[in-house]
C-alpha cells in the first residue's frame, strides 16, 4: 500500500457519514430490554452483561478505487452476545452505518435468535459506503478487504454473517472465499446467504420476505380479515419488501402502496405488480425509477406509510415511522419486515391509538431461520429441499406466533414487550446457568 497515495475521502462513494439514525434504534433497543429485564426481575448484574456487547470490531479499510485513488473506509462488526450460540447477523453496506446502529441491529439479532430458539447468539457488521457509486471491482476489493479484517473473530463456531441492506449472495461469495483463502480451510458455514453452488440452501433468498408476509396473513387470518379484502403498502423493495409483495400480491392481497429509495408508486385499487417486477428487473439499479405512471401515481417514500390501508409494512430501513407521522397513519396493522423501523415514542402513540405491531424480531425472523438450516446444511455437508425448507421456516414463525400472542395475552402487554420477554428470559436463563457453573 502506497500511503503517498491516500487522499482524503470526497467522492460520496465513501460518504461523510448519513444523519445517523443508528444511535435512535441502540436507544430504542436498549429501553425495551431494560424493561423487558425489569418485568423479569433480572438481577442488575445480568441486565448489565446482556445490555453490554461481547465484541466489537472497528476497522479502516484502504481500496485502491478503478480510477488508481486510494480510498479509506469504515467497517465494524459487533458480537453482541454469544451466550446461546456464535454470533450471527447480516452485514449492511450503506452511508448510514457507524457504530452505534451495528450495536442496535447487533442486539436485535440476539433477542431474534432467542425468540425463535435458534443456537446462536447476535451479531451485526456494516461498512460505511455508498455501493450505488463503487463499481463491481471497487466492491469486489472492498468486501475482501473487509473479510479480511473480520478472520480473526468470524467462523463456523465463532460468528456468522449473512446479507442485509445493499448485500447479497454475490458479497457473500466474496466473502467466503477471502475468508478461506485467509485460512486455508473450506468451512462452508463460515457465512449464510450463498449463491447454491457455494453451498447456499433453496429458499434462503426469499425467506424473510416469505416469512414477513406469513406473519401478515396469519394477523389477518385471526382479525378474519380474508386476503383479498386486505389493502397493504409496502416501503422497501429490496429483498425483503420485494419477496414480501410477491408473497402477498400471490395470496390475493391488494398490494395498493410500494415505494423504494427512488420514490413510491400508489393505486387505491391495487398494483399491477408483475408489470412493476418486469420494470425493476430492467433498471440498472433495480430501481421503480421511471415506471410507467398510467396505472399508478407517484407518491414519496415518505407518504407511503400514510396511504389509505389496512396493512402498513416498513421493509426499509429503520427509524421510518416516528412521533411525527404515528398520528397520521391509518392502517390497523404494522408488520415490522425492516429492523427497527418504529422508534420508541412512535410506538406509544400506536399503542395509543389501538394499532397492532408486530415487532421486528418475530415477523422478520425467516431470514435467520433459513440461515440456521444453511449453517447445519454446511456443518453436515448435506441439502436440503425447498419444500424441506418453506415447511419447517412455516412452523417455525407460526410457533413463535402463537407463543408471542399467548405471552401477550397472559401478561397484558404489547406484542413487541411479549417478544422481548420471551427473547430476554431465554438468554437470561443461559447466562445464569452459565455463571452458576463457574462460581
Ligand atoms: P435491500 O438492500 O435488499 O433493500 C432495501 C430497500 O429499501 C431497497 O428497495 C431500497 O431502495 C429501499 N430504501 C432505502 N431507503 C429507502 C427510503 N428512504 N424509503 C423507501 N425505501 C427505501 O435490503 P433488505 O435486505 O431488503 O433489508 C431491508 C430491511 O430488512 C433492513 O432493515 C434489514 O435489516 C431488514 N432485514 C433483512 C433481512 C434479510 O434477510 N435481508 C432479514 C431480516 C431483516
Amino acid at each position: 500500500m502506497q500511503q503517498e497515495r491516500v487522499e482524503p475521502a470526497s467522492r460520496s462513494s465513501n460518504p461523510a457519514r448519513q444523519a445517523p439514525r443508528g444511535s435512535s434504534l441502540l436507544r430504542d433497543s436498549q429501553a425495551q430490554f431494560r424493561a423487558a429485564a425489569e418485568r423479569l426481575g433480572l438481577d442488575p448484574g445480568l441486565q448489565r452483561v446482556l445490555e453490554t456487547p461481547e465484541r466489537e470490531l472497528s476497522v479502516a479499510l484502504p481500496i485502491e478505487m478503478d480510477d488508481g485513488r486510494i480510498e479509506v473506509f469504515q467497517g465494524y462488526r459487533v458480537q453482541h452476545s454469544r451466550l446461546r450460540g456464535p454470533a450471527k447477523g447480516g452485514i449492511r453496506y450503506h452511508p448510514s452505518v457507524d457504530l452505534d446502529e451495528v450495536r442496535g441491529l447487533a442486539a436485535l439479532m440476539t433477542w431474534k435468535c432467542a425468540l425463535l430458539d435458534l443456537p446462536y447468539g447476535g451479531g451485526k457488521g456494516g461498512v460505511n459506503c455508498d455501493p450505488s457509486l463503487l463499481s463491481a471491482g471497487e466492491l469486489a476489493r472492498l468486501t475482501r478487504a473487509y473479510a479480511t479484517a473480520l478472520v480473526p473473530i468470524i467462523g463456523s463456531r465463532i460468528d456468522v454473517p449473512a446479507p442485509d441492506v445493499n448485500t447479497d449472495e454475490r458479497v457473500m461469495a466474496w466473502l467466503l472465499d477471502a475468508v478461506e483463502q485467509q485460512t486455508g480451510m473450506h468451512d462452508p458455514a463460515i457465512v449464510t446467504g450463498k449463491p447454491l453452488a457455494l453451498g447456499g440452501i433453496p429458499g434462503r433468498g426469499e425467506a424473510t420476505g416469505r416469512g414477513v408476509a406469513l406473519i401478515t396473513l396469519e394477523t389477518l387470518k385471526r382479525r378474519g380479515i380474508a386476503p383479498e379484502a386486505a389493502r397493504i403498502a409496502v416501503q422497501g423493495f429490496g429483498k425483503v419488501g420485494g419477496q414480501t409483495v410477491r408473497t402477498l400480491a400471490e395470496a390475493g392481497c391488494r398490494i395498493v402502496a410500494i415505494s423504494d429509495v427512488s420514490g413510491g408508486l400508489y393505486n387505491p385499487h391495487g398494483l399491477d405488480i408483475a408489470r412493476i417486477i418486469t420494470h425493476t428487473r430492467n433498471h440498472p439499479r433495480g430501481l421503480l425509477e421511471g415506471y410507467p405512471g398510467e396505472d399508478a401515481d407517484p407518491i414519496g417514500p415518505a407518504e407511503l406509510l400514510t396511504v389509505d390501508c389496512d396493512v402498513v409494512i416498513p421493509a426499509a430501513l429503520e427509524g421510518q415511522i416516528t412521533e411525527a407521522n404515528a398520528g397520521a397513519i391509518t392502517a390497523q396493522i404494522i408488520v415490522e419486515g425492516a429492523n427497527g423501523p418504529t422508534t420508541a415514542e412512535a410506538d406509544r402513540i400506536l399503542a395509543d391509538r389501538g394499532i397492532t405491531v408486530v415487532p421486528d424480531i418475530l415477523a422478520n425472523a425467516g431470514g435467520v431461520v433459513v440461515s440456521y438450516f444453511e449453517w447445519i446444511q454446511g456443518l453436515q455437508g448435506t441439502r436440503w429441499t425447498l419444500d424441506e425448507v418453506r415447511s419447517r421456516l412455516d412452523r417455525m414463525m407460526l410457533d413463535a406466533y402463537d407463543a408471542v400472542l399467548a405471552r401477550a395475552e397472559a401478561e397484558r402487554v404489547s406484542l413487541r414487550e411479549a417478544a422481548y420477554l420471551l427473547a430476554v428470559g431465554r438468554v437470561a436463563e443461559t447466562a445464569a446457568l452459565r455463571r452458576t457453573a463457574t462460581k
